[in-house]
């Protein structure tokens, strides 16, 4: 069950994630990319963590709108409008909820993703994030309950690693084309560390 309490926890969890693995995240992306991954995500993480600590929300529509804007206001990045939109789906989704069963969670994930999709307009196999959203958006929608969203964490990390071997057409990474095989896509990276807090959260 996803709670006011949980979401705020997976937030701060998420952040202080994105804060110790900044340097690695910054220096996939500038394997293929500008090098700043890292700091865009932790940036935006910790003000949306920052916010969503001092506030009281009524529910977790308030409280996903809030990360949003956080995350517009603080990252200059692809990946601060692409998390934003999906935080504005969670908002839509979950609108008026306190607390979320794993099924409106498995809703949540698949309209985020589609925000995701249609904000960034790429498809699986592009070496980016949509790369790992979509699998762990299958498995949760398959499986919605513990074992689905632990089945969604496992192949979202796998998708993430098998980025390394894929040529980006989309995004920074596109502009080296067949360069860019053999580096792990940053934001596939932070997205499996996405899905590993949020589980962890959820479980408490
Ligand atoms: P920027 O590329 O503007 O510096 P970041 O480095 O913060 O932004 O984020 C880069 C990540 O964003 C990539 O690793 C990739 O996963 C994701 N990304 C980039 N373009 C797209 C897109 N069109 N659709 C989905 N994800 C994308
Ligand atoms: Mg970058
Ligand atoms: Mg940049």
């Amino acid at each position: 069950m996803l709670t006011i309490e949980s979401m705020q926890a997976f937030i701060e969890a998420y952040a202080a994630r994105l804060e110790e693995l900044c340097a690695v995240l910054d220096d996939l992306d500038n394997r293929i990319g500008d090098g700043d991954h890292g700091t865009n995500m932790a940036r935006g993480f910790r003000t949306a963590a920052d916010r969503t600590a001092s506030g009281t929300f009524q529910d977790l529509g308030a409280l996903c709108q809030t990360v949003a804007m956080a995350l517009l206001s603080s990252v200059g990045g692809a990946s601060g409008p692409l998390y934003a939109t999906a935080f504005m789906r969670f908002a839509q989704s979950w609108n008026v909820c306190t607390h979320v069963d794993y099924a409106k969670l498995a809703t949540g994930v698949a309209a985020a993703l589609e925000g995701l999709r249609a904000r960034g307009k790429a498809e699986v196999g592009e070496k980016t994030m949509i790369d790992v959203w979509t699998p762990a958006a299958d498995a949760i929608a398959a499986h919605p309950d513990e074992t689905g969203l632990r089945e969604a964490v496992s192949r979202a990390t796998n998708a993430a690693l098998a980025t390394r071997d894929i040529a980006a057409t989309k995004g920074r990474a596109a502009y080296l084309g067949a360069r860019s095989v053999g580096t792990c896509d940053p934001g596939s990276i932070s997205s499996a560390m996405f899905f590993e807090e949020l589980a962890d959260a959820i479980a408490g």
